[in-house]
């Protein structure tokens, strides 16, 4: 079969002809690349990543662009080079990411979003996708307590942080969409200190200044000090300053802390300010009974970032952007195209188009692949899948505690563990700076050594004010307690000779 498409160029594929064979045969040569690709994610005898350096990559694959076409084989053949040096984010042992796995009933439903290829801004193009995002909309609100409210799908977390920035602003100032910021008061924005850098990129690309982001302290656990908050809102107030919005946290990106949701927003409503939370980490929890209190209070927002692209499995790129307030996006973001929102046209109600409360003009789906894995697993399958998340985060935790040469950084509260390795090397060494300083370099060294020999990816990084520790994400519906036994072995196995 291979051999029919050797000698076949892309002028023998549909549309260029009227049979559809070589189609066929070239779409499941493809496939069958992908379906190896996913075996060989799954088996954990192979690598994580076959890495090479840039130039070293530049000369195993042929990246040049040139005047004539390839044969279909040999764009096969890149296909498969192309799964081949690619880091396989779906293998049990990636725990590097807020996303991990390959969820194979999303990835056919990215794939047939492709297919369709419809911009969700208009039912005219998109009507299935629609009514789709109304129905994924309307149950995470559900999930939040929202009675009622509106969303929209954007590519990705730190874009629909800045969906709140704009929002909270315009609420509050509703001639900031003609006027700009000319015209209004010094507003600031509160957000944790570990909270997510998106809010200050939001900031610079709102014209707001990063500098209008207060940091808010945070406690031993990560989660954000509500006093000091309220302290920081109070002087903000006392400068001149316009407190707008607080953004609180649930699920920070490094430690997986929660913000105190009820005592933020009892402060916001004292203060008049819009109560943002990002929980694009952390907003699956709300689908498990057991572990949905962390987000207690999440029915007082005022909006909420929560991307299923992490915790829920989907492939890149699927964030939900939800406000309580019905209209408010379409009022704040609205331009009335007039080629693409007519607002008479005959074939049916346009309120279903609803592209002009999003800040992008064509929109891809996101939203097939989730709602067929919602549809496929439904709420339970999702509340096992987040529930085994946090066993397989306990059980860690436990083997970390019982380990010589392991620390925890703080106690977890979510799936996010972060720990230092100490190497044999330097356990003799009291406390102090020299100690510190060498631990500060395991983290680098050892990421170095599992990226080469491929068997094992995690981060690392400071925590607040402390030396780098690793950073292990526990979300793979195919991972267990095993292989949380394997990432300390192979730590161990990773710097057993390592001096520093
Ligand atoms: C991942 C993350 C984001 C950013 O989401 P992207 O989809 O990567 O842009 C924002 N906030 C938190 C807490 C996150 O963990």
């Amino acid at each position: 079969m291979a051999l029919n498409l050797k000698n076949a160029f892309y002028t023998d594929l549909l549309p260029h002809v009227t049979s559809s064979d070589k189609t066929y045969e070239f779409v499941k040569e493809i496939c069958q690349v992908m379906l190896e690709f996913i075996e060989q994610s799954f088996d954990r005898s192979t690598r994580v990543v076959e890495f090479a350096q840039p130039d070293e990559l530049a000369s195993k694959m042929d990246f040049t662009l040139r005047d004539g076409p390839v044969h279909l084989q040999q764009i096969v053949h890149y296909c498969r080079q192309a799964l081949q040096y690619s880091v396989k984010t779906g293998h049990p042992y990636f725990f590097n990411q807020l996303f991990a796995g390959i969820d194979v009933v999303s990835l056919m439903g990215d794939c047939i979003a492709s297919a369709a290829n419809a911009s969700m801004y208009t039912y005219e193009v998109g009507p299935v996708f629609v009514l789709m995002e109304n129905e994924v909309l309307k149950k995470m609100m559900e999930f939040i307590g929202y009675t009622s409210g509106d969303g929209i799908l954007a590519p990705g977390g730190s874009l629909s942080n800045m969906y709140a920035l704009n929002a909270a602003r315009f609420k509050m100032f509703p001639e900031s969409k003609t006027k700009g910021i000319r015209h209004l008061p010094p507003l600031v924005c509160f957000t944790s200190r570990e909270g997510h850098y998106s809010m200050k990129k939001g900031a610079a690309l709102l014209g707001l200044g990063t500098d209008s982001i207060i940091p808010v302290e945070t406690d031993d656990t990560g989660s954000m000090n509500a006093s000091d908050l309220r302290t920081k809102v109070v002087d903000a107030k006392a400068k001149g300053l316009c407190p707008f919005i607080v953004n609180a946290t649930s699920g920070t990106t490094v430690r997986g802390a929660f913000d105190p949701l009820n005592a933020i927003a009892d402060i916001c409503q004292e203060f008049n300010m819009w109560l943002h939370i990002d929980a694009a980490w952390g907003g699956a929890c709300l689908l498990s009974k057991t572990h949905r209190h962390l987000m207690n209070g999440s029915e007082r927002a005022d909006s909420i970032t929560w991307n299923p692209h992490k915790l829920m499995g989907v492939p890149l790129q699927c964030s939900a952007f939800i406000t309580k307030h019905t209209g408010l996006l379409k009022e704040c973001n609205s331009t009335h195209a007039t080629y693409l929102f007519q607002q008479d046209k005959k074939q049916y109600d346009v309120s279903y188009d609803t592209g002009d409360k999003a800040i992008q003009c064509g929109r891809h789906n996101d939203v097939l692949k989730l709602w067929l894995t919602w549809k496929a697993q439904g709420h339970c399958g999702y509340e096992q899948r987040v529930d085994k998340a946090f066993d397989n985060a306990k059980y860690l935790t436990e083997q970390i505690v019982k380990r010589t040469g392991f620390e925890l950084v703080s106690q977890p509260l979510f799936v996010n563990v972060c720990f230092w390795y100490y190497p044999v090397s330097m356990r003799h060494l009291p406390d102090g700076p020299e100690k510190t300083e060498k631990l500060h370099r395991v983290g680098p060294e050892v990421k170095k050594r599992m990226t080469e020999k491929g068997s094992l990816l995690l981060g690392y990084q400071p925590v607040k004010d402390k030396c780098n520790s690793f950073r292990m994400i526990v979300h793979s519906s195919a991972v267990g307690h095993a292989d949380m036994d394997y990432v300390l072995d192979e730590i161990e196995r990773l710097a057993a000779d390592l001096t520093l």
